[in-house]
Parts: C-alpha cells; structure tokens; sequence
C-alpha cells in the first residue's frame, strides 16, 4: 500500500514534469500529431470483437513510416519506476467478474490498479518491454469476459483527477466515473453531460464508446483528448481528428492507441441541466432493468432500419428468452442480464440465438455494441 503510493507519487513528478515539458495545453491551439498505426491488430474468436493490444517488441519491429516524432516526448526514463511497479502487480489473483458489470469472467495473468497517469503510462511501458498483452478497463460496463479469463494484463484505470480550467471547461481524468461527472457538471449548471447520469461507465470508456443516450453523445463535448502511445508518448488529439459516430470513435480503431489519459469537455451553461437530466433519470428507471447485473444495450440499434434493436429481439419473440444463467431481460430487450451465475459461453449462446432470430424473421444483422475480450490474443 504504502510502496504503491510512494509509487504513484514519485512517477507523478516525472509525470507532470514531463508533460509541462512536452506538451502545449489543450487550451493552447497544441501543435497535433496524425494518428499513427504501428501495432499489429488482435484478431478475435468472436464477432463480438475486441480492440486489445498485441505489442510488438520495442526491438523486434520497424517504426511505422507514418510515425511522426514531434514534440511529445517518451514519458519515462528507460528503467524508472520499473522495480516499484513489479511489486504492485498482481499474479493470476484478480477475477475478471469482480470488474465486470456482468459479473462473468476468469482470472487475469496480471493486474495492476492505476490511479494516477504516470502509472498507467509505465504499466504500458512495462508490458511492451515484455511484449505482454494487455487491456485498459474502466468499470467493465461494456465487455464480456471469458470464463477462462484473460491471459494478459489488465489495467484497471483509475486516474480520476478533476480539474476545471475555466467556467463550462473540465480536464477530467480518464477513469473518472462518468456517472459522477455528468451529475456534477449538471448541478454546476452546465449543459451536454446531463445524460452521463446512470451510465456506470469511466470518462475512458465513454469516450472509446462515444456512449450516449437521450439525443446527446459524449464526442459532442469533447474538446480534447490526451492520449499515451505505445512507444509511451503523450499526444493531444482534438475532437475533430476522433472521428466520432454512432457509438464509434477513432479509438476503436487505432492501433497505437495504449490509453486514453484525460479528457477535457467544454459544456455550455444552462440553467435547466439537472431538471434535464432529472428527466432522463426517471425514463432510464422505468424502461431499464436497474439493478441487475448487464452491460447495457447488447447490440447497436441497426441503421437505416425503422426499429430499434430492443424492438426488434421484442418483436422475435425473446424477452425473457433464456441460455443458463443470461437472459434476455423482461423490462428491455436489448439487454441481457446475468440471472443466475451465466457463464460467457451461456451468454455468447444467447447473443448468437437473438442474432440469428433477429436475422431470420427480419433480415436485419445485429451488430454487437459491447466488446469481447477473448481468453488469448492471436497474432
Ligand atoms: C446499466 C447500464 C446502462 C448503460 N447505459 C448506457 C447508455 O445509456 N449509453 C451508452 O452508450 N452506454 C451505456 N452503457 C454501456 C457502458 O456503460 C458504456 O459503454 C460506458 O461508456 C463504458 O465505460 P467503461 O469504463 O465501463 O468501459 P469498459 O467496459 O471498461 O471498456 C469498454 C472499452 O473501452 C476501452 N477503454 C476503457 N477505458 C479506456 C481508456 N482509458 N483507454 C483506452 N481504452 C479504454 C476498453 O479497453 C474496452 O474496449 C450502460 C451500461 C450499463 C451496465
């Protein structure tokens, strides 16, 4: 505990150092890197995919020709901090349920809590030194996990600090609770998170997600986004280079992205923000299945189709259609609980029979929203 937090205090210095001495403020028009792609893409078992890093030995492969060099500079010096971060991972301890909204999933190889950005980074660092596979988790309120676990290294985000640099504009750490943040801005009187309110998810995973509901998305008040490469540099991305769509950011797709490390949203003032969110509050509590274990809308609603996704499985037939312990829920058909202990191949069983159904008495292919994150990475 104490070894952690000496840890986490000595790379926060050379963190925040580092990063005054590299980068300009997201404030300050920052001079913006394209986004390069260099790692190789992690192939799943599932078409229920999963974007988790397969690294490649900083000594193994050629850099990318697109990879430009500026001024975001390697975090860390080579070795630093590396004896202190072995000592707080985890070996084949932590189970994948504890951190899953679904509760569903094995052990991981190796775990390691990161509450502060320089530790996230030299996590990354770490694991590509070893060429070790590994995931950036925030709550969990979008993956399955596999029964057999994760054979890699999971980061579970924590960076939460919380800063507002001027009235409407919040610089937010990546594993900051997005419920929490959407209540707080509202409360403060400002406008754009106001649907954030109930969804469990960390500002990370909202924005990889660009999660959203209620006609707002969480890429409408993005200003910018600090990232941290694989090879362990620091880029400010502006929401214009991020692609964002319909659950959809160019974080999906990014093959050097390692983490996600801060946002900063501008949100405009409003003296109506909490009535708002108040609202869409009470309408997630009565169409919604509170309280039981899911991970939110299994599938995207089907573009250019009439109906949405629940409407559709309702229409099929399947609420309250059943695979052991997963089940589609009573109260919201795209959602699926996990009733009674499910296990991934109960649940898995039960997406692959709602996509089929759908399929056959629609002709409308679902696509998953949530991530899978198989037991192995493949090259
Ligand atoms: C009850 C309930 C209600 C929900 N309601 C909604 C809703 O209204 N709208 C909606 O869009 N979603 C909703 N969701 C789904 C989910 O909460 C969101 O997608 C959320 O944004 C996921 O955040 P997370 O931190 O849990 O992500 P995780 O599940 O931990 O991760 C999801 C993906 O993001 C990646 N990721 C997470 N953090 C980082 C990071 N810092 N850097 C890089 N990659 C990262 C992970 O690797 C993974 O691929 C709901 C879920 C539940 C359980």
């Amino acid at each position: 505990m104490l070894l952690g937090l000496l840890f986490d205090i000595r790379l926060q210095r050379q963190y925040e150092r580092l990063r005054s001495m590299a980068l300009p403020s997201p404030f300050s028009s920052p001079t913006l890197k394209t986004n390069p792609c260099g790692s190789s893409r992690v192939p799943t078992t599932s078409s229920v995919s999963h974007h988790h890093h397969f690294l490649t030995c900083p000594s193994g492969g050629e850099p990318s020709p697109h990879r430009k060099k500026s001024q975001s500079l390697v975090v860390l010096g080579h070795r630093q901090g590396q004896p202190l971060i072995e000592n707080c991972i985890l070996c084949d301890r932590k189970c994948l349920r504890e951190l899953s909204s679904w509760g569903i999933g094995g052990p991981c190889r190796y775990f390691l809590r990161t509450s502060g950005a320089s530790q996230l980074v030299a996590a990354v660092r770490y694991c590509r030194e070893r060429c070790i596979p590994f995931l950036v988790l925030g709550r969990g309120s979008n993956c399955l996990f596999d029964d057999r676990g994760f054979d890699g290294f999971v980061m579970l985000n924590r960076v939460d600090q919380l800063e507002l640099t001027e009235p409407g504009v919040y610089r937010v750490g990546s594993g900051f609770h997005f419920n929490r943040l959407g209540v707080r801005c509202s409360a403060e009187g400002f406008s754009g998170l106001e649907f954030a309110g109930g969804i469990p998810g960390t500002v990370g995973g909202a924005v990889f997600m660009n999660a959203g509901a209620d006609c707002q998305e969480t890429g409408d008040v993005v200003d910018s986004v600090e990232i941290v490469t694989m090879d362990g540099e620091l880029q400010v991305l502006r929401r214009s280079e991020l692609a964002f769509g319909y659950r959809w950011s160019a974080f999906q797709d990014m093959k050097d992205l390692a983490a996600i490390v801060a946002v900063t949203f501008r949100l405009t003032p409003s003296t109506a923000a909490t009535e708002r969110q108040r609202a869409f509050l009470e309408r997630r509590r009565r169409t919604q299945p509170i309280g039981e274990r899911s991970a939110g809308s299994v599938f995207r609603n089907p573009s250019g189709a009439e109906m949405s996704a629940g409407r559709l499985i309702e229409l099929a037939g399947l609420k309250g259609f059943a695979v052991g312990g997963a089940k589609v829920s009573n109260v919201h058909a795209n959602f699926f609980v996990n009733f009674n202990g499910s296990t991934s191949q109960d649940m898995l069983a039960l997406i692959s029979h709602v996509k089929e159904s759908v399929d056959k008495k629609f002709q409308i292919e679902l696509k998953e929203e949530v991530k899978y994150v198989s037991h192995r990475t493949q090259m």
